[in-house]
């Protein structure tokens, strides 16, 4: 027997275990529920951690490593390798809106609600926001982050759709973000539309539940889908199924209407969060800092440089010699907003050329283009959320010299999807090797530019402009 069909075989009885056993499933939600509350709760109950607070020895200093050196780069991970089920298996946030949902209003989702720009609008306002109070540093602040995104959770739950997930489906902060990485799983579950169709004729069919209310019987790919299990052989047409990771970018493309989607790779993974990531170890931050308080002296306008806000508003841990003043806080914010603006724009403009490169202006094939983007953006997002990691370990005394070569191994990588996935593309619409080659440069020298900025944040400034740091700087 072929290791495709054996692997074939144990996928599909997986899917089906996942279906058979919702009881078990649902025990483990909770569980995971309960370690999350405790994670975010307990921390904000003690005193900050001292400088002598390590990883063993301190319960913030362990939630702080949990939450952001292993929980989300691996939940990001995940999507790659498994696809949303993290989403429909594990995920607290998800579990809590669905259980309210079954004792709520059961109202009609309103047309706000369904905006397509959501994704985009709660992933940069969250991460914009988690850098203006240092979500990764306090736990105040990852009270109001995470646990602010709960309670909305189980609001929407209470209000709209019995047994649905209306939060995850349109408000999730990284909704749009596992929809995208999804893409790359190289499993699926597999609609055969033969066999939907039959089943009309052939046998009674039991109604089943999608909570992320996928439509099933013309679901495409993982975009969408949790990976729940529980459509597994409904209508005996659903099969959970490998693939080749490159089918859903390169076969399926872009859905209809979305520009935000593209909006949300092109200006938030690859630019709000990069500017997120590395605004702490940018020494050209500190020029500018340098700069506007010049100038504010210089015209005698001292507040913005003395005053201070609220922790929920500005990181102000004066014990802790942490305190953003109004200019540092409003710096920060221009700065990620910036960096995604410029970073947003120049990718668009290089995959417009490629585009152009491909015939008359075609959006769709636009956002496509885009697609092929999708492995070098999550690996950003890895990359960025592992500094922590690395940041943390440190003080433990753990040997991290692997550490750079494995992340320039792993860009290396992610360089090489995006170029399959681009050449895949190219060659749907190219009408020959000429369109092809200049297509499929626009998409490699969109990776050059996310590939200097890595370089930058990973050694690059260090040798531009040699020791500078910003005040509170996380990863020097
Ligand atoms: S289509 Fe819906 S029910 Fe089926 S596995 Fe995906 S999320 Fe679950």
């Amino acid at each position: 027997m072929s290791v495709t069909l054996l692997s074939s075989r144990f996928l599909a009885r997986a899917g089906d275990w996942l279906a058979r056993h919702r009881g078990t499933l649902i025990g483990l939600q909770w569980l995971v529920v309960v370690f999350y509350a405790s994670l975010l709760i307990i921390p904000t109950l003690l005193p900050l951690p001292d400088s002598d607070a390590r990883i063993l020895n301190n319960l913030t200093v362990f939630a702080q490593f949990l939450f952001w050196g292993i929980w989300w780069p691996f939940v990001l991970l995940s999507m790659v390798l498994l696809g949303r089920a993290w989403c429909g298996v594990l995920c607290p946030e998800g579990a809590l809106s669905e259980f309210t949902s079954r004792f709520g209003l059961n109202r009609a989702m309103p047309h706000w609600l369904r905006w397509s720009g959501w994704p985009f609008v709660a992933f940069a306002g969250t991460t914009i926001y988690g850098q203006m109070v240092s979500v990764y540093q306090y736990p105040q602040a990852v009270l109001v982050v995470l646990g602010g995104s709960t309670v909305a959770a189980m609001i929407i739950g209470l209000i709209y759709a019995r047994d649905r997930r209306a939060w995850c489906k349109y408000l999730c902060p990284v909704n749009g973000v596992f929809n995208l990485l999804s893409r790359l799983a190289p499993i699926h579950f597999r609609v055969d539309v033969d066999a939907w169709k039959n089943s009309y004729h052939s046998h009674k069919v039991i109604p089943i539940v999608c909570a992320p209310m996928v439509p099933i019987r013309n679901m495409q790919g993982n975009a969408e889908c949790h990976m729940c299990g529980r459509c597994s052989s409904h209508r005996d047409a659903i099969t959970l199924s490998p693939r080749s990771p490159n089918a859903e970018i390169v076969r399926v493309g872009p859905p209809k209407e979305s520009m935000w989607q593209t909006a949300l790779l092109l200006f938030g993974m690859l630019g709000i969060a990069i500017g997120a990531f590395q605004w702490t170890v940018s020494p050209w931050m500190v020029t500018l800092k340098q700069a506007c308080a010049e100038w504010l002296i210089n015209h005698d306008i001292m507040w913005p440089l003395e005053k201070s806000l609220p922790w929920y508003v500005f990181t102000n841990y004066p014990l802790h010699n942490d305190v953003f003043t109004i200019l540092d806080g409003t710096l920060v914010v221009a700065w990620i907003v910036g960096v995604g603006a410029l970073m947003g724009c120049v990718l668009s403009a290089l995959l417009a050329l490629g585009n152009g490169a491909l015939g008359k202006w075609d959006n769709k094939r636009f956002q496509h283009l885009a697609l092929a983007l999708v492995p070098l953006a999550g690996c950003g997002l890895f990359l960025g959320l592992s500094a922590t990691t690395v940041s943390l370990l440190r003080p433990e005394g753990v040997n991290l010299t692997w550490v750079q070569p494995l992340r320039f191994t792993l860009l290396a990588g992610a360089n090489l999807w995006t170029g399959v996935l681009a050449l895949g593309i190219v060659r749907r619409y190219a009408a020959g090797n000429g369109q092809r080659v200049l297509a499929w440069l626009s998409v490699a020298i969109a990776c050059a530019v996310v590939d200097l900025t890595w370089w930058l944040m990973f050694g690059g400034w260090t040798v531009v402009q040699w020791g500078h740091c910003m005040p509170g700087a996380r990863v020097c």
